[in-house]
């Protein structure tokens, strides 16, 4: 695979006599090394340089033809002068541009022939020597911008022009041995100070640019677009529950599994793309000059190529969108992936750009077109009797044109146009508010997306909006799916901790869609349970047993969590519910979401206490 003219495939090896594992793994280490190309020498890197070496080049050629070469010889060191400034500005010309790396090997050579041109019409003498040391430049672009092979190709072309110029007498022996001795240096120290700073971002088990260094490719792909309508794309893969791997097998076969990936991915990846190992178990490329479409068929054709091994893939994909930033689309692409992982792993996600879309939604929540329904939440466990208990909070978008829309038809494109944290704040601040203002013994559930569970700060803003609103923590339940927990647990764990020590309850929402384990539940920081309404949609009059039911049941009893019951339509249900020691309950056989929590509304909301079965 060709990267931005890169070539990140692994390297070649030398065959040693001594062949322990771990000599030969110091030794591919070191090969690899060597032999990768130079990170730091991206396209507009090299036409700065390669601009700047040329027009340096011009004008010392100029200097040294008016003052030290005589009056004959000025008019043809002078047009070499021209054409090494015209050089130049070719260069100063692609700045920015797509020019492929070869094109400065061309430069390269064209530069090396030109200087020894200049000494051959210089003619023998101060001005030929001053002009050959110029050669200089040949090691010092060569090893900048090239592996080591094709650079000591240049570099070698160099010394051959220098010696003929000194066989031909037009340099001194002294001069010749003198300049091949200093362009050695210059070629020794460049190589090693380009593949020292290289290492900086690098990952040192797969050879692939590390977190550090995709960024900044991304950064330097993004910013070397030039016209209109150019895009690309970036994808970012991740192998399914691979601490699995790490646990059952061990790190190295985790490890192995890595190397083998980054290799694999390489060979598959289009040209001009280039991958980066940028988490533990995740890999990201960038595409230049492609669409969401490509990347995410170019994510599907890696994932495909390494299902033979039983793993699967979560991925997220994102297209560059007019005037937005490296960050911005990578943290695009990184919330596409986290939506993949959180609807269940094994998927893709490509995340929307739909930009009027975007656009619009901005302005709703900033304008208070979002607005809150309350859905009552009622005790099953009164004798026959359901009492109000609380309410849960579901958004509603007050549209001017389409009318009153579902959380279904926005909450996606929030999450991944990441405006969920902005809609997320206004909705708890609204509920809030309402709730303080409910009888103390009413509590108030809100719903959180995993990409607000995930950032640093949620917990912190919870607490915050409490203080504001002056609703006691009691009174707060924060609803979670579990496969947020599942997808990212470290920072949402955190988050969920501090809220609960603060006295906020957390309730496990659609409890059974996704990796349910009855045996997880007593790990996880939560106190609620909400079983989802699938199972509750299952139980009615003539069907009314369900182990499963019953054991959910029994289990949250058992570990001191309450369990709720989602989408209770009719009474049968909420009979066999209270039957199986469920605490409280939710449907509409209690109540739709309405605007506000009317508990004594006598008909289509809640009336409580009702009997349990109506
Ligand atoms: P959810 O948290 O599972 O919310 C319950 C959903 O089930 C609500 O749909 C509710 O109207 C519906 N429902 C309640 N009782 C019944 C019933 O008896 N039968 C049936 N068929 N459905 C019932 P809604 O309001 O459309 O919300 C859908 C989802 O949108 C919610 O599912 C929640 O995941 C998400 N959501 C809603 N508000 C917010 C919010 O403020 N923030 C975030 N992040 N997500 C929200
Ligand atoms: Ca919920
Ligand atoms: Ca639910």
């Amino acid at each position: 695979m060709t990267a931005l003219g890169q070539d990140v495939g692994p390297a070649r090896v030398v065959t040693l006599g001594v062949e322990t594992p771990e000599v030969m793994e110091k030794l591919r280490d070191w090969t690899r090394q060597l032999d990768s190309q130079p990170v730091v020498a991206t396209p507009q890197v090299m036409a700065t340089t390669g601009a700047l070496f040329y027009l340096t080049g011009a004008a010392v050629v100029a200097v040294v033809a008016l003052g030290v070469t005589s009056p004959r010889t000025h008019p043809a060191i002078l047009w070499s002068a021209a054409a090494a400034a015209g050089m130049g500005a070719v260069a100063v010309f692609c700045y920015g541009t797509r020019m492929d790396r070869w094109s400065f090997g061309v430069m390269n050579v064209i530069g090396t022939l030109l200087v020894s041109l200049v000494v051959v019409a210089s003619g023998p003498g101060v001005g030929a020597a001053s002009i050959a040391v110029l050669f200089v430049y040949v090691p010092l672009d060569s090893y900048f911008f090239f592996r080591l092979k094709p650079a000591s190709t240049f570099h070698l072309f160099g010394v051959v022009c220098l010696v003929l110029l000194g066989a031909s007498s037009y340099l001194s022996v002294p001069e010749v041995a003198g300049l091949i001795l200093v362009n050695t240096i210059v070629a020794v120290v460049v190589a090693w100070l380009v593949r020292a700073a290289a290492t900086a971002e690098t990952d040192p088990l797969t050879g692939l640019l590390n977190r550090e260094g995709f960024n900044r490719v991304v950064r330097s792909v993004l910013a070397s677009l030039p016209e209109a309508g150019a895009t690309l794309a970036l994808g970012f893969v991740e192998i399914d529950h691979f601490a699995e791997v790490n646990s059952h097998f061990g790190s190295h076969h985790g490890d192995d599994l890595l190397k083998e990936l980054s290799g694999r991915f390489c060979s598959q990846l289009p040209p001009g793309a280039t991958l980066a190992r940028f988490s533990g178990d995740g890999f990201a490329f960038v595409v230049p000059h492609a669409d969401a479409a490509e990347a995410q068929q170019t994510l599907q054709h890696l994932c495909r190529s390494s299902d033979h091994r039983g793993i699967t893939f979560s991925g997220g994909v994102a297209a560059a969108v007019a005037g937005e930033s490296a960050s911005m689309l990578v943290s695009r692409a990184r919330a596409a992936l986290l939506e993949a992982k959180t609807a269940g792993r094994n998927r893709i996600v490509v995340s929307v750009n739909d930009q009027a879309a975007i656009a619009e939604l901005a302005h709703a929540i900033a304008t208070g077109q979002l607005t809150v329904f309350y859905q009552p939440i009622v005790t099953l466990r009164g004798g026959g009797q359901a009492t109000l208990a609380g309410a849960e909070a579901l958004v509603r978008w007050d549209h001017p044109e389409r009318g009153m829309l579902p959380p279904a038809d926005f909450i996606d494109l929030a999450e991944s146009a990441g405006l969920i944290g902005l809609l997320g704040e206004s909705v708890l601040a609204e509920a809030c508010t309402q709730a303080a203002t409910w009888p103390e013994e009413l509590k108030i559930s809100v719903n959180a997306s995993g990409r607000q569970l995930i950032e640093a700060g949620f917990a912190t803003q919870v607490l915050a909006v409490l203080d504001r609103t002056g609703l006691s923590a009691d009174r707060l339940v924060i609803e979670v799916t579990e496969s947020t927990l599942e997808a990212d647990a470290g920072p949402a764990v955190a988050n969920l901790q501090t809220l609960r020590a603060a006295g906020i309850r957390v309730a496990l929402d659609d409890f059974g869609t996704g990796y349910s384990s009855l045996s997880r539940l007593d790990t996880l920081p939560i106190d609620i349970v909400k079983l989802d309404r699938s199972f509750v949609s299952r139980l009615s009059e003539a069907n009314d047993a369900s182990p499963v039911v019953a054991a959910a049941c029994a289990i949250t009893q058992t570990l001191g969590l309450r369990m709720v019951a989602e989408g209770i339509e009719d009474p049968a249900q909420a009979r066999i519910l209270a039957g199986y020691g469920c605490d409280e309950g939710q449907g509409y056989f209690y109540g739709r979401p309405a605007p506000d929590l009317l508990v004594e509304e006598p008909e289509g909301r809640f009336r409580g206490p009702v009997p349990i079965a109506g």
